[in-house]
């Protein structure tokens, strides 16, 4: 993997790149879709392709629980098995086993499973993590070396290093053993990355919670290693307010001749504080998700396609919008196929939010360009 800065705002810390992968090139600033099983829910990935999604972020979590890294390897590969020819992230599965016991995998996996929620973390050593498969309940033992094999296994363009999340509210005692036994895990996870490369890039995870003190410490220690490439986890915050400070305290912290990563934050005012800051990649299941709830994103604020006063509305969602969905239907027919609740509703809304979001990120990159922001 390359990255070249291509220009450095006058105006703010945001920049423009190129990232160079062996799939392909991603133009920062980007957005990042999550295709969390190989597929963004409700599409097919040569459409997904066409649209211009330059960067798709799958799960190694999901992935190693159904069909499993293995069975991945032997159809080729996570591009060859999903017909994607365009970049990959995976991340190291560790977010999804530590949100199991109090965040939003838990909720998501509701229902979903044999095994109930909280009894899927099984045991945290300094070895790694032992988790039961929400499918079967059968045990799986993930660490820094086995998650960089299954991210090997998978072989996406760029992977994670394997990290721990700890809560938002823990004291700082506790944020700090765990930032230490995550910086000692990333440590192995580029130990075991470096053996064999595989033309793969590895990103570190930048921790320290909403601590300024442990974020610099965070940035210090991780940038004095050959990382690839910077993301940023844990929790940067409850409010926007909060995740505004703590990244322009952290940002300075990475080398600016490093691309980076905001790891599962991607909404668009998110984006809009993060952009000046000099975020390079967000990644957000928000955009796919609001289109599966209805929701179509527009210039003029988000539209929700059900309000009855779309029902008579035979113009598209967005007349400037080069999607096939606004090329080809009307809000109105939308409107009718949520009503009538046919899964074509959600697979065409995904379609237009999609191509909203590569269009914003567009927009702002010329801005940049122009050192308007
Ligand atoms: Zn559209």
């Amino acid at each position: 993997m390359n990255f070249e800065l291509i220009h450095q705002s006058k105006k703010s810390r945001a920049r423009l790149g190129k990232i160079t992968t062996p799939h392909g090139v991603i133009e920062t600033p980007n957005f990042v879709a999550v295709g969390t099983n190989g597929t963004i829910k409700a599409l097919d990935n040569a459409l997904v392709s066409q649209i211009g999604l330059q960067l798709m972020f799958c799960n190694t979590y999901h992935l190693l629980v159904q069909p499993g890294s293995a069975t991945i390897k032997k159809a080729g590969g996570l591009h060859q098995f999903i017909h994607r020819n365009l970049p990959i992230i995976t991340d190291s599965g560790g977010f999804q086993i530590f949100s199991l016991a109090y965040g939003s995998v838990a909720n998501e996996l509701k229902g979903k499973g044999k095994v109930k929620s909280q009894d899927l973390v099984v045991k945290i050593t300094e070895e790694g993590a032992l988790f039961r498969s929400y499918r079967d309940g059968s045990k799986i033992f993930l660490t820094p070396e086995n998650s960089i094999e299954a991210q090997k296994e998978l072989g996406a363009d760029i992977i994670i290093a394997f990290d721990e999340l700890p809560p938002y509210h823990i004291g700082k005692k506790k944020l700090t053993q765990s930032l230490e036994r995550t910086h000692r895990w990333e440590k192995r996870s580029l130990d075991t990355h470096l053996k064999k490369p595989q033309n793969q890039a590895l990103y570190a995870v930048v921790h320290g919670g909403i601590d300024p003190e442990l974020r610099e410490k965070s940035c210090k220690y991780l940038t004095s290693l050959p990382f690839d490439g910077y993301a940023i986890g844990g929790s940067v915050g409850k409010t926007k307010k909060e995740m505004f400070e703590i990244l322009s305290f952290t940002l300075p912290f990475i080398p600016r001749e490093s691309p980076n990563h905001l790891l599962g934050i991607g909404d668009l005012e998110s984006i809009d504080l993060c952009i000046p800051l000099g975020i390079d990649t967000f990644d957000s299941s928000y955009p796919t998700r609001a289109a599966r709830h209805g929701i179509a994103l527009t210039s003029k604020g988000p539209l929700k396609v059900e309000k009855a006063i779309n029902a008579h509305n035979f113009n598209p969602i967005d007349p400037e919008c080069i999607c096939p969905t606004c090329q080809r239907y009307s809000l109105g027919y939308l409107h009718h196929l949520f009503k009538a609740k046919e899964i074509t509703a959600l697979t065409l809304t995904t379609i237009h939010n999609l191509q909203f979001m590569c269009d914003y990120m567009a927009k702002i990159r010329e801005k940049i360009a122009s050192d308007l922001i």
